[in-house]
């Protein structure tokens, strides 16, 4: 089994879900005592989510590329960013390294297509639903044609990220206000699935709360991590 290298800590509530789907998934595959070989580099996420909002992507980076340094000579073969806001970042963070970085869009990607869907709804903090790091590498890699919510939604969506689901919190008006939204995505814009875009949205929605296809992006990640920890 290879070893993974977690870029995590962005936030730790996602990254504790992370360690728990891994370490699952090694053992629903192996069985028995087995369990996943991790490497964990975990930030102070206020540093990083400083950096974010004042634009400072470049000093995102240089933390990012210094932690991916420090997995690979502890002796992680691949890398993790659990994280799809900060692949914003991925190409440095590669650039950086000599093992590969398995990339959050891509494993997503797959899954949707393997799926037969075509315009996903993506749910995800501003940086991931404005900027086309992310939305572009679905479009021009992939085929996809993603939607996202309107300035009123993507505001919603952002400060329910940051204010309440990285800090634990978890609400019933939230998860009204995102279920409402995608279900507006469907309706007005033919969505035909949902992207669950930020690594903590699963702690709010699920499948369970709609009935056209949810990927969520932080198990697609952990799925595609033991296939390559142990492929
Ligand atoms: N974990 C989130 C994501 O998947 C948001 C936190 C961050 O900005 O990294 O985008």
């Amino acid at each position: 089994m290879k070893t993974l290298g977690l870029l995590g800590g962005m936030s730790w509530e996602s990254t504790a879900i992370y360690y728990r789907l891994l370490n699952e998934i090694v053992r629903e595959r192996l069985g028995g005592l087995h369990s996943a070989k991790l490497l964990l580099w975990s930030f102070d996420f206020a540093e990083i989510a400083e950096r974010q909002h004042h634009g400072d992507w470049e000093g995102a980076g240089m933390l990012l590329v210094e932690a991916a340094r420090r997995l690979e000579a502890g002796g992680a073969d691949g890398l993790l960013l659990c994280t799809n806001t900060m692949h914003k970042l991925a190409d440095q963070v590669q650039g950086a390294v000599s093992i590969p970085l398995i990339h959050i869009a891509d494993a997503t990607a797959v899954a949707i297509k393997r799926a037969g869907m075509q315009r996903p709804a993506l749910l995800a903090t501003r940086f991931t639903m404005e900027q086309d790091f992310y939305k572009g590498r679905l479009a021009d890699k992939h085929g996809l044609s993603p939607v996202v919510p309107d300035a009123a939604g993507r505001d919603m969506m952002h400060r329910v990220i940051y204010e309440e689901l990285c800090q634990g919190i978890v609400t019933e008006a939230s998860k009204t206000a995102y279920i409402a939204e995608a279900e507006r995505l469907r309706r007005e814009e033919d969505a035909d699935s949902i992207i669950m875009g930020c690594t903590e949205i699963t702690m709010l929605i699920g499948q369970r709360d709609f009935d056209i296809p949810v990927f969520d992006t932080t198990r697609i990640h952990a799925e595609a991590a033991v296939e390559f920890a142990l492929g």
